[in-house]
C-alpha cells in the first residue's frame, strides 16, 4: 500500500490536488481579509464625493437665495444620491431634534417636516452622536461600524458628517449628514462567500478527476516502458520501446532503444568472443599438450627434435600470453584505470620504431613495408598507447594485404595536423561491416590465414585509445582494392630533439 502511494501517478495526483487546495485557500484568504475592506474604501470615497457635491450645491444655493434653479439643483443632487447610491442626505442644524411639531430650521433637507421627522425617528441617535463628534473631534469625517440607531435597532452604518456653515447670530451650525446602510455590503459579501463555497467544491471535484486523468496519462508511458524494460532484462531483444506523449519521454525512448541495440550487439559479440576465445585458447593448449607429450615419448633424447618441439610450446605459450594481454589492455583502456600519460612525442621516430619491430618477420615471410615518413613531426600523446595503435594497424595491414605482400605507411604533415596512414592492397572491407570492425571481438566470418597473430581485439583497442585521446580516425576501404586506415594527430611545433 505504501509503495502504491509512492507511484508517480499518485504523487502527481496528490500535488495537483494540493495545488488546487492551495489556490482556493489563497482565494478565501483574499476574500476574508481584503474584500470587505475594499467595499468599505469604495463606500468611503463615494460618501466623500457625495458630501462634497452636496456642500457645493448648498453653497451655491445660499449665496443666491433668489435663484430658484440653484435650489432645484441642490434638491436634484440630494435626490439622485438617495436614489442611485441609496445614501440618506440630511441637512439640518445642531439644535434641531426632529421631534414632531418642532420648528424646522431656516434651511433643511428633506424640506418636508414629516420626512425629516421620519429620518430623525430612524437615525435620531446616530445623528445626535455624529453632531457631537463633528464638533468635538473632526469636521468632515467618515465613520463606519455598528451603530445602534433608534428603537435599539443595531445596524451597520456608514456615516459622513460636516459642518457647512455657522450662523453667528443664533450660534447654530448647519450640518450635512450622509448615512448609508452597510447591510447591502454585508449581504453582498455573504452572497460572494456562498458562491465561493460552491466554486471551491466544484473546483476540488474537477481537480480530483482532471488530475487523476492527467497523472494517469503522464505515468502511462513510464509504466509501459517499465514493462518493456523487464522483458528486455529477461533477454528478449525483440522488444521495442514506443514513444508517446511528451518530448522527454520520446528522448528516453530513443535512448532506451539505442541502449537495447547496443546491449544486443554486445551480447552477440560476447557470444562470438566466447566462441573465439575458447577456440583461441583451445588450439594453443592442445598444441602445448601434444608437443609436451611428444617430448616425453619421442623426442626426449633427440636434442634437435626436442628443441624444435619445445619452441612450438614456447610459441603457443606466447600466443596465449598475447591473447590475455590484449584482453587486459582493452579493459584497462576502457575503464581508464590506467590514465593517459600525455607527453610530447616524436611521431616520426615512433612510427619508424614500430616498423623496425616487424623487421625480421618481414624478411622471413617476404613482406614489404614502404614507409614515407616526414621527419621530426611532434604531437602530444600517451606514447605507449599510440605505439600499440600503430602496431595494431600495421599488423592488420600485413595480415590482410594482398598477393603483393606490400604495405604502405605514410606520416605526413598537413597544415596543423599529422596524418598517419596504413594502406594495404587486400580484399578490403564490406561497406556494411566498416562500423562493426571496431567492435570488440569482431572478426570477419571468412577464415583468413594470418601471418601476424591477432586476437580480434586489435581494432577495439585502437578505437578505445584514439577516443581517449580525442583523435580523428577511420578507414577508407574498397572491395578487392584494399584499405586505408588513418589517424589524424594535432601537430605540435617545437624544437627538434
Ligand atoms: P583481428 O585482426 O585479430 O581479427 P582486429 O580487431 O584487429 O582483430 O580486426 C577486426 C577485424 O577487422 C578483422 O577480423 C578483419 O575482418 C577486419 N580488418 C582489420 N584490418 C583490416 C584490413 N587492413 N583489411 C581488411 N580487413 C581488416
Amino acid at each position: 500500500m505504501k509503495i502504491g502511494l509512492h507511484k508517480l501517478k499518485y504523487t502527481i495526483w496528490r500535488y495537483f490536488i494540493l495545488f488546487a487546495l492551495g489556490l482556493m485557500c489563497i482565494v478565501w484568504f483574499i476574500q476574508i481579509v481584503f474584500t470587505e475592506q475594499y467595499f468599505l474604501n469604495d463606500m468611503k470615497s463615494q460618501m466623500i464625493t457625495s458630501g462634497e457635491a452636496i456642500e457645493l450645491k448648498y453653497n451655491l444655493m445660499v449665496s443666491a437665495p433668489e435663484n430658484v434653479t440653484a435650489a432645484e439643483d441642490f434638491a436634484q443632487t440630494a435626490t439622485s444620491i438617495k436614489e442611485i447610491d441609496n445614501i440618506y442626505v440630511i441637512v439640518s442644524t445642531r439644535d434641531y431634534n426632529g421631534t414632531v411639531g418642532e420648528e424646522l430650521p431656516k434651511f433643511c433637507y428633506p424640506v418636508e417636516s414629516t420626512v425629516l421627522e421620519h429620518y430623525y425617528n430612524e437615525f435620531g441617535d446616530v445623528i445626535r452622536q455624529v453632531k457631537e463628534y463633528t464638533v468635538n473631534e473632526k469636521n468632515g469625517y467618515t465613520y463606519s461600524g455598528t451603530i445602534t440607531s433608534n428603537e435599539n435597532k443595531t445596524d451597520k452604518l456608514y456615516v459622513y458628517s460636516k459642518i457647512i456653515s455657522e450662523d453667528k447670530i443664533s450660534n447654530d451650525s448647519v450640518y450635512i449628514i450622509l448615512i448609508s446602510s452597510l447591510g447591502n455590503v454585508t449581504k453582498m459579501l455573504s452572497i460572494i462567500q456562498q458562491q465561493l463555497g460552491v466554486i471551491t467544491i466544484v473546483i476540488i471535484v474537477v481537480a480530483f478527476f482532471v488530475s487523476w486523468v492527467i497523472s494517469s496519462n503522464l505515468s502511462k508511458p513510464l509504466v509501459n516502458m517499465n514493462k518493456t524494460a523487464k522483458k528486455l532484462a529477461n533477454g528478449n531483444f525483440g522488444v521495442q520501446f514506443t514513444a508517446s506523449g511528451y518530448s522527454e519521454i520520446s528522448e528516453l525512448t530513443d535512448t532506451l532503444n539505442y541502449m537495447k541495440e547496443e546491449v544486443k550487439k554486445t551480447s552477440v559479440l560476447q557470444r562470438e568472443l566466447l566462441a573465439n576465445v575458447t577456440h583461441d585458447l583451445k588450439t594453443p593448449l592442445t598444441m602445448v599438450k601434444a608437443y609436451a607429450e611428444m617430448i616425453q615419448d619421442i623426442s626426449g633424447e633427440n636434442k634437435a627434435k626436442r628443441d624444435k618441439h619445445a619452441q612450438v610450446i614456447i610459441d603457443e605459450a606466447d600466443r596465449l600470453t598475447m591473447l590475455v594481454n590484449d584482453i587486459l589492455n582493452l579493459s584497462k583502456v576502457q575503464s581508464s584505470v590506467d590514465g593517459l600519460e600525455i607527453q610530447r612525442v616524436n611521431l616520426s621516430l615512433l612510427t619508424g620504431k614500430v616498423i623496425d619491430h616487424f623487421g625480421s618477420f618481414l624478411e622471413n615471410n617476404g613482406y614489404l613495408i614502404n614507409a614515407t615518413i616526414e621527419e621530426n613531426l611532434y604531437c602530444e600523446c600517451d606514447v605507449k598507447k599510440i605505439e600499440q595503435v600503430i602496431y595494431n594497424l600495421i599488423g592488420n595491414a600485413i595480415n590482410y594485404t594482398g598477393e603483393n605482400k606490400t604495405v604502405e605507411v605514410f606520416l605526413t604533415k598537413n597544415k596543423c595536423s599529422i596524418l598517419f596512414e596504413v594502406i594495404d592492397s587486400g580484399k578490403g572491407i564490406d561497406a556494411e561491416k566498416i562500423e562493426t570492425i571496431w567492435e570488440k571481438y569482431y572478426r570477419a566470418s571468412e577464415t583468413h590465414k594470418r601471418p601476424v597473430k591477432g586476437t580480434g581485439l586489435g581494432l577495439s583497442i585502437v578505437k578505445a585509445v584514439l577516443e581517449a585521446h580525442n583523435l580523428k580516425y577511420g578507414v577508407v576501404s574498397k572491395k578487392d582494392v584494399g584499405s586505408n586506415f588513418f589517424v589524424e594527430f594535432p601537430l605540435v611545433e617545437g624544437d627538434q630533439e
